[in-house]
Protein backbone atom coordinates (compact mmCIF):
# COMPACT_ATOMS: atom_id res chain seq x y z
CA UNK A 1 0.00 0.00 0.00
CA UNK A 2 1.54 3.36 -0.83
CA UNK A 3 1.90 6.06 2.10
CA UNK A 4 -0.27 8.29 0.25
CA UNK A 5 -2.69 9.08 2.24
CA UNK A 6 -5.11 7.62 5.05
CA UNK A 7 -6.65 4.34 4.17
CA UNK A 8 -10.48 4.28 2.67
CA UNK A 9 -13.08 2.07 2.49
CA UNK A 10 -12.01 0.85 -1.19
CA UNK A 11 -8.24 0.03 0.35
CA UNK A 12 -9.84 -2.32 3.40
CA UNK A 13 -12.48 -3.75 1.23
CA UNK A 14 -9.93 -4.20 -1.79
CA UNK A 15 -7.03 -5.58 -0.19
CA UNK A 16 -6.96 -5.30 3.95
CA UNK A 17 -9.44 -7.24 5.24
CA UNK A 18 -8.19 -10.12 2.86
CA UNK A 19 -4.52 -9.47 4.08
CA UNK A 20 -6.26 -9.92 7.94
CA UNK A 21 -7.37 -13.66 6.57
CA UNK A 22 -3.94 -14.33 5.00
CA UNK A 23 -2.00 -13.83 7.81
CA UNK A 24 -3.21 -16.95 9.43
CA UNK A 25 -2.88 -18.86 6.38
CA UNK A 26 0.47 -18.12 4.97
CA UNK A 27 3.82 -16.69 5.79
CA UNK A 28 2.90 -12.98 4.94
CA UNK A 29 4.75 -9.73 3.97
CA UNK A 30 2.77 -6.79 4.29
CA UNK A 31 4.65 -3.06 3.76
CA UNK A 32 4.05 -0.12 2.75
CA UNK A 33 5.47 1.07 -0.40
CA UNK A 34 7.04 4.53 0.55
CA UNK A 35 9.35 4.23 -2.57
CA UNK A 36 6.55 4.04 -4.93
CA UNK A 37 4.95 6.87 -3.31
CA UNK A 38 7.94 8.56 -4.96
CA UNK A 39 7.03 7.72 -8.65
CA UNK A 40 4.67 9.63 -8.75
CA UNK A 41 4.86 12.24 -5.68
CA UNK A 42 8.71 13.11 -5.70
CA UNK A 43 8.11 16.86 -6.56
CA UNK A 44 6.58 17.12 -2.72
CA UNK A 45 7.75 14.29 -0.62
CA UNK A 46 6.28 16.23 2.51
CA UNK A 47 3.49 13.46 3.35
CA UNK A 48 5.18 10.65 2.51
CA UNK A 49 6.73 9.75 6.21
CA UNK A 50 3.68 10.61 7.76
CA UNK A 51 1.38 8.74 5.46
CA UNK A 52 3.86 5.86 6.28
CA UNK A 53 2.78 5.67 9.94
CA UNK A 54 -0.95 6.13 8.98
CA UNK A 55 -0.98 3.76 6.72
CA UNK A 56 0.55 1.48 9.47
CA UNK A 57 -2.14 2.46 12.15
CA UNK A 58 -4.70 1.47 9.33
CA UNK A 59 -2.80 -1.84 9.19
CA UNK A 60 -2.98 -1.92 12.84
CA UNK A 61 -6.14 -0.99 13.13
CA UNK A 62 -7.51 -3.63 10.67
CA UNK A 63 -6.12 -6.38 12.12
CA UNK A 64 -2.85 -7.16 11.01
CA UNK A 65 -0.97 -8.46 13.88
CA UNK A 66 3.13 -8.08 13.85
CA UNK A 67 2.97 -11.04 15.57
CA UNK A 68 1.74 -13.22 12.86
CA UNK A 69 2.92 -11.22 9.88
CA UNK A 70 6.19 -8.96 9.04
CA UNK A 71 4.99 -5.47 8.80
CA UNK A 72 7.71 -3.23 7.11
CA UNK A 73 8.89 0.28 4.84
CA UNK A 74 10.02 -0.27 2.11
CA UNK A 75 12.47 2.23 1.95
CA UNK A 76 14.05 0.90 5.23
CA UNK A 77 15.11 -2.61 3.27
CA UNK A 78 17.80 -2.07 1.43
CA UNK A 79 17.82 -4.44 -0.87
CA UNK A 80 14.45 -3.07 -2.43
CA UNK A 81 17.04 -0.37 -3.84
CA UNK A 82 19.56 -3.00 -4.87
CA UNK A 83 17.15 -5.78 -6.55
CA UNK A 84 15.66 -3.04 -8.57
CA UNK A 85 19.00 -2.19 -10.40
CA UNK A 86 20.01 -5.84 -10.99
CA UNK A 87 16.33 -6.35 -12.54
CA UNK A 88 16.32 -3.35 -14.75
CA UNK A 89 19.64 -4.44 -16.54
CA UNK A 90 18.04 -6.95 -18.13
CA UNK A 91 14.42 -6.30 -18.82
CA UNK A 92 13.47 -4.63 -22.30
CA UNK A 93 11.99 -1.27 -22.48
CA UNK A 94 9.42 -3.03 -24.72
CA UNK A 95 7.93 -4.58 -21.47
CA UNK A 96 7.53 -1.41 -18.93
CA UNK A 97 5.89 0.92 -22.32
CA UNK A 98 3.29 -1.69 -22.43
CA UNK A 99 2.23 -2.16 -18.88
CA UNK A 100 -1.71 -1.08 -19.34
CA UNK A 101 -1.33 1.03 -16.20
CA UNK A 102 1.69 3.34 -17.40
CA UNK A 103 -0.38 5.38 -20.23
CA UNK A 104 -3.57 4.91 -18.05
CA UNK A 105 -1.86 6.46 -15.11
CA UNK A 106 -0.33 9.43 -17.36
CA UNK A 107 -3.02 10.15 -18.34
CA UNK A 108 -5.54 10.06 -15.19
CA UNK A 109 -2.34 12.16 -13.41
CA UNK A 110 -2.10 14.74 -16.62
CA UNK A 111 -0.83 17.30 -13.48
CA UNK A 112 1.93 15.84 -13.30
CA UNK A 113 5.33 15.02 -15.10
CA UNK A 114 5.11 11.44 -15.46
CA UNK A 115 7.65 10.84 -17.92
CA UNK A 116 10.59 9.56 -15.74
CA UNK A 117 12.95 7.00 -15.36
CA UNK A 118 10.96 5.97 -11.82
CA UNK A 119 7.84 5.63 -13.02
CA UNK A 120 8.22 4.37 -16.29
CA UNK A 121 10.10 1.80 -14.27
CA UNK A 122 7.90 0.70 -11.16
CA UNK A 123 7.03 -2.11 -12.52
CA UNK A 124 11.16 -3.33 -11.80
CA UNK A 125 10.30 -2.10 -8.59
CA UNK A 126 7.31 -3.91 -8.03
CA UNK A 127 8.43 -7.23 -9.16
CA UNK A 128 11.49 -6.99 -6.56
CA UNK A 129 9.05 -6.43 -4.30
CA UNK A 130 8.18 -10.02 -4.65
CA UNK A 131 10.78 -11.54 -5.43
CA UNK A 132 13.07 -10.44 -2.92
CA UNK A 133 10.95 -12.87 -0.53
CA UNK A 134 11.27 -15.51 -2.65
CA UNK A 135 7.27 -15.44 -2.72
CA UNK A 136 5.33 -18.26 -3.84
CA UNK A 137 1.49 -15.88 -3.87
CA UNK A 138 0.84 -12.53 -4.28
CA UNK A 139 -2.87 -11.66 -3.23
CA UNK A 140 -4.31 -9.34 -5.53
CA UNK A 141 -6.68 -8.22 -7.70
CA UNK A 142 -7.70 -8.42 -10.88
CA UNK A 143 -6.30 -5.08 -12.32
CA UNK A 144 -2.93 -6.06 -10.19
CA UNK A 145 -2.47 -9.73 -12.24
CA UNK A 146 -1.05 -7.75 -15.22
CA UNK A 147 2.27 -6.67 -12.75
CA UNK A 148 2.52 -10.31 -11.34
CA UNK A 149 2.63 -11.52 -14.84
CA UNK A 150 5.48 -9.22 -15.94
CA UNK A 151 7.21 -10.40 -12.55
CA UNK A 152 6.87 -13.85 -14.06
CA UNK A 153 8.61 -12.64 -17.19
CA UNK A 154 11.49 -10.74 -15.41
CA UNK A 155 12.19 -13.67 -12.79
CA UNK A 156 11.71 -16.37 -15.79
CA UNK A 157 14.48 -13.67 -17.66
CA UNK A 158 16.86 -13.38 -14.90
CA UNK A 159 16.59 -17.00 -14.22
CA UNK A 160 17.55 -18.01 -17.79
CA UNK A 161 20.54 -15.68 -17.62
CA UNK A 162 21.89 -16.45 -14.04
CA UNK A 163 21.10 -20.43 -12.93
CA UNK A 164 21.67 -20.75 -9.41
CA UNK A 165 25.63 -21.08 -8.74
CA UNK A 166 26.70 -24.57 -7.99
CA UNK A 167 27.44 -24.40 -4.01
CA UNK A 168 30.07 -26.76 -2.31
CA UNK A 169 28.51 -25.72 1.21
CA UNK A 170 26.02 -28.22 2.25
CA UNK A 171 23.51 -25.53 4.09
CA UNK A 172 23.20 -23.54 0.93
CA UNK A 173 22.33 -26.71 -1.51
CA UNK A 174 19.53 -27.53 1.77
CA UNK A 175 18.30 -23.88 1.49
CA UNK A 176 18.18 -23.98 -2.47
CA UNK A 177 16.34 -26.86 -2.53
CA UNK A 178 14.01 -25.92 -0.37
CA UNK A 179 12.90 -22.99 -2.85
CA UNK A 180 14.58 -24.16 -6.13
CA UNK A 181 16.94 -26.14 -7.03
CA UNK A 182 18.23 -25.04 -10.35
CA UNK A 183 16.69 -21.17 -10.05
CA UNK A 184 16.88 -18.32 -7.73
CA UNK A 185 14.23 -16.08 -8.65
CA UNK A 186 10.97 -18.51 -7.90
CA UNK A 187 8.19 -17.14 -10.25
CA UNK A 188 5.55 -16.26 -8.20
CA UNK A 189 1.56 -17.13 -8.28
CA UNK A 190 -1.23 -14.86 -8.26
CA UNK A 191 -3.25 -15.43 -5.52
CA UNK A 192 -7.17 -13.82 -6.99
CA UNK A 193 -8.51 -12.15 -3.97
CA UNK A 194 -11.60 -10.84 -4.39
CA UNK A 195 -12.13 -7.32 -4.49
CA UNK A 196 -15.79 -5.68 -4.53
CA UNK A 197 -14.99 -2.38 -6.49
CA UNK A 198 -16.32 -0.21 -4.41
CA UNK A 199 -17.57 3.25 -5.30
CA UNK A 200 -16.91 6.54 -3.61
CA UNK A 201 -19.46 9.30 -2.86
CA UNK A 202 -19.59 10.72 -6.12
CA UNK A 203 -20.27 7.27 -7.56
CA UNK A 204 -17.03 6.46 -9.97
CA UNK A 205 -14.36 3.77 -8.22
CA UNK A 206 -13.68 5.12 -4.09
CA UNK A 207 -9.68 6.75 -4.53
CA UNK A 208 -7.64 9.15 -3.32
CA UNK A 209 -7.50 10.90 -6.60
CA UNK A 210 -11.30 11.48 -6.90
CA UNK A 211 -11.71 13.14 -3.42
CA UNK A 212 -14.73 10.94 -3.12
CA UNK A 213 -13.21 8.49 0.11
CA UNK A 214 -14.53 7.17 3.11
CA UNK A 215 -11.98 7.29 5.16
CA UNK A 216 -11.54 3.79 7.73
CA UNK A 217 -10.74 6.95 10.41
CA UNK A 218 -13.58 8.70 9.84
CA UNK A 219 -15.84 9.65 12.98
CA UNK A 220 -18.91 8.82 12.96
CA UNK A 221 -20.99 12.30 12.26
CA UNK A 222 -18.05 12.71 9.17
CA UNK A 223 -19.11 9.58 7.64
CA UNK A 224 -23.38 9.80 7.73
CA UNK A 225 -22.50 13.42 6.49
CA UNK A 226 -20.62 11.78 3.99
CA UNK A 227 -23.00 9.05 3.15
CA UNK A 228 -26.08 11.90 3.01
CA UNK A 229 -24.17 13.83 -0.12
CA UNK A 230 -23.62 10.70 -1.90
CA UNK A 231 -25.00 10.08 -5.12
CA UNK A 232 -27.82 7.80 -6.03
CA UNK A 233 -30.16 5.94 -8.96
CA UNK A 234 -30.10 8.62 -11.04
CA UNK A 235 -33.25 8.22 -12.42
CA UNK A 236 -34.98 8.49 -8.88
CA UNK A 237 -35.83 12.02 -8.99
CA UNK A 238 -38.64 12.51 -6.51
CA UNK A 239 -39.42 10.80 -3.28
CA UNK A 240 -42.26 8.93 -4.61
CA UNK A 241 -40.16 7.65 -7.97
CA UNK A 242 -39.36 4.18 -7.39
CA UNK A 243 -35.44 3.20 -7.40
CA UNK A 244 -33.52 1.06 -8.64
CA UNK A 245 -30.54 -0.65 -5.59
CA UNK A 246 -28.57 -2.28 -8.75
CA UNK A 247 -28.18 1.33 -10.28
CA UNK A 248 -26.99 3.10 -7.02
CA UNK A 249 -24.01 3.54 -5.51
CA UNK A 250 -25.60 3.43 -2.20
CA UNK A 251 -27.12 0.14 -2.80
CA UNK A 252 -23.82 -1.24 -3.82
CA UNK A 253 -22.66 0.07 -0.38
CA UNK A 254 -25.31 -2.00 0.81
CA UNK A 255 -24.56 -5.19 -1.14
CA UNK A 256 -21.13 -5.02 0.41
CA UNK A 257 -21.39 -3.93 4.19
CA UNK A 258 -25.24 -4.56 5.34
CA UNK A 259 -26.82 -7.78 6.47
CA UNK A 260 -29.40 -10.12 4.32
CA UNK A 261 -32.31 -8.20 5.98
CA UNK A 262 -31.44 -4.94 4.94
CA UNK A 263 -30.60 -5.44 1.85
CA UNK A 264 -34.07 -7.19 1.32
CA UNK A 265 -35.36 -4.00 3.32
CA UNK A 266 -33.38 -1.64 1.06
CA UNK A 267 -34.58 -3.61 -2.57
CA UNK A 268 -38.37 -3.25 -1.54
CA UNK A 269 -38.67 -0.41 0.12
CA UNK A 270 -36.57 1.49 -2.79
CA UNK A 271 -38.21 -0.60 -5.43
CA UNK A 272 -41.78 0.72 -3.91
CA UNK A 273 -41.03 3.86 -3.03
CA UNK A 274 -41.75 2.74 0.09
CA UNK A 275 -38.48 4.03 1.88
CA UNK A 276 -36.77 7.72 0.26
CA UNK A 277 -32.98 8.01 -0.23
CA UNK A 278 -32.51 9.37 3.09
CA UNK A 279 -33.62 6.69 5.26
CA UNK A 280 -31.57 4.24 2.86
CA UNK A 281 -28.31 5.82 3.20
CA UNK A 282 -29.14 6.18 7.16
CA UNK A 283 -28.82 1.97 7.18
CA UNK A 284 -25.84 2.04 5.01
CA UNK A 285 -24.02 4.46 7.61
CA UNK A 286 -25.30 2.47 10.24
CA UNK A 287 -23.75 -0.59 8.51
CA UNK A 288 -20.24 1.70 7.90
CA UNK A 289 -20.23 2.34 11.57
CA UNK A 290 -20.91 -0.88 13.45
CA UNK A 291 -17.85 -2.03 10.69
CA UNK A 292 -15.39 0.96 11.61
CA UNK A 293 -15.90 1.04 15.28
CA UNK A 294 -14.34 -1.81 16.21
CA UNK A 295 -11.57 -0.78 13.82
CA UNK A 296 -11.16 3.06 15.33
CA UNK A 297 -10.88 1.48 18.62
CA UNK A 298 -8.10 -0.71 17.95
CA UNK A 299 -6.55 2.28 16.21
CA UNK A 300 -6.69 4.44 19.18
CA UNK A 301 -4.38 1.72 21.79
CA UNK A 302 -1.10 2.24 19.21
CA UNK A 303 0.81 5.24 20.29
CA UNK A 304 3.09 6.47 17.62
CA UNK A 305 6.43 5.04 19.79
CA UNK A 306 4.77 1.85 19.36
CA UNK A 307 4.00 2.10 15.95
CA UNK A 308 7.30 3.35 14.79
CA UNK A 309 8.50 0.09 16.80
CA UNK A 310 6.81 -2.25 15.28
CA UNK A 311 7.58 -0.47 11.76
CA UNK A 312 11.25 -0.97 12.55
CA UNK A 313 11.07 -4.54 13.81
CA UNK A 314 9.37 -5.59 10.66
CA UNK A 315 11.71 -4.15 8.30
CA UNK A 316 14.36 -5.65 10.60
CA UNK A 317 13.02 -9.10 9.54
CA UNK A 318 12.39 -8.21 6.30
CA UNK A 319 16.05 -7.24 5.76
CA UNK A 320 17.17 -10.46 6.89
CA UNK A 321 14.61 -12.68 4.77
CA UNK A 322 15.64 -10.05 1.66
CA UNK A 323 19.18 -10.16 2.25
CA UNK A 324 18.98 -14.41 2.30
CA UNK A 325 17.82 -13.69 -1.51
CA UNK A 326 20.40 -10.93 -2.41
CA UNK A 327 23.41 -13.44 -1.44
CA UNK A 328 21.95 -16.09 -3.94
CA UNK A 329 21.46 -13.05 -6.43
CA UNK A 330 24.77 -12.11 -6.38
CA UNK A 331 26.06 -15.14 -6.22
CA UNK A 332 24.58 -16.18 -9.30
CA UNK A 333 24.88 -12.56 -11.24
CA UNK A 334 28.68 -13.58 -10.04
CA UNK A 335 28.70 -9.94 -8.62
CA UNK A 336 30.03 -10.79 -4.81
CA UNK A 337 33.89 -11.10 -4.34
CA UNK A 338 32.94 -13.45 -1.80
CA UNK A 339 31.37 -16.31 -3.32
CA UNK A 340 33.95 -16.66 -6.48
P1 LIG B 1 -6.18 4.78 -4.51
O1 LIG B 1 -6.90 4.61 -5.85
O2 LIG B 1 -7.07 5.36 -3.47
O3 LIG B 1 -4.86 5.51 -4.67
P2 LIG B 1 -4.57 2.42 -4.49
O4 LIG B 1 -4.56 2.41 -5.99
O5 LIG B 1 -3.36 2.88 -3.78
O6 LIG B 1 -5.82 3.31 -4.02
O7 LIG B 1 -5.02 0.99 -4.02
C1 LIG B 1 -4.44 0.23 -2.98
C2 LIG B 1 -5.19 -1.08 -2.87
O8 LIG B 1 -6.57 -0.86 -2.56
C3 LIG B 1 -5.18 -1.92 -4.14
O9 LIG B 1 -5.06 -3.28 -3.77
C4 LIG B 1 -6.53 -1.66 -4.77
O10 LIG B 1 -6.98 -2.74 -5.56
C5 LIG B 1 -7.42 -1.45 -3.53
N1 LIG B 1 -8.50 -0.48 -3.84
C6 LIG B 1 -8.35 0.84 -4.02
N2 LIG B 1 -9.53 1.44 -4.28
C7 LIG B 1 -10.46 0.46 -4.28
C8 LIG B 1 -11.88 0.42 -4.49
N3 LIG B 1 -12.57 1.53 -4.73
N4 LIG B 1 -12.51 -0.77 -4.40
C9 LIG B 1 -11.81 -1.90 -4.14
N5 LIG B 1 -10.48 -1.94 -3.93
C10 LIG B 1 -9.81 -0.79 -4.00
Amino acid sequence: MRPTGKLHLGNYMGALANWVKLQDQYECYFFIADLHALTTDYADTSGVAPNTLEVALDFLAAGLDPKKCTIFVQSHVKPHFELPMYLGMITPLGWLERVPSYKEMQENLANKDLTTFGFLGYPVLMASDILLYQADFVPVGQDQQAHVELTREIARRFNQFYPRAKSKNVGDILRASQVHPLYVLPEPKVLLTPSPKLPGTDGRKMSKSYGNTILMTDPEPVLRQKLKTMVTDPARIRRTDPGDPDKCPVGDLHKVFSTPETIANVYEGCRTAGIGCIQCKGWAADALVQLLEPIQKRRANFSDAQVKEILEDGSNRARDRAEQTMVEVRSAMQMSMSSR
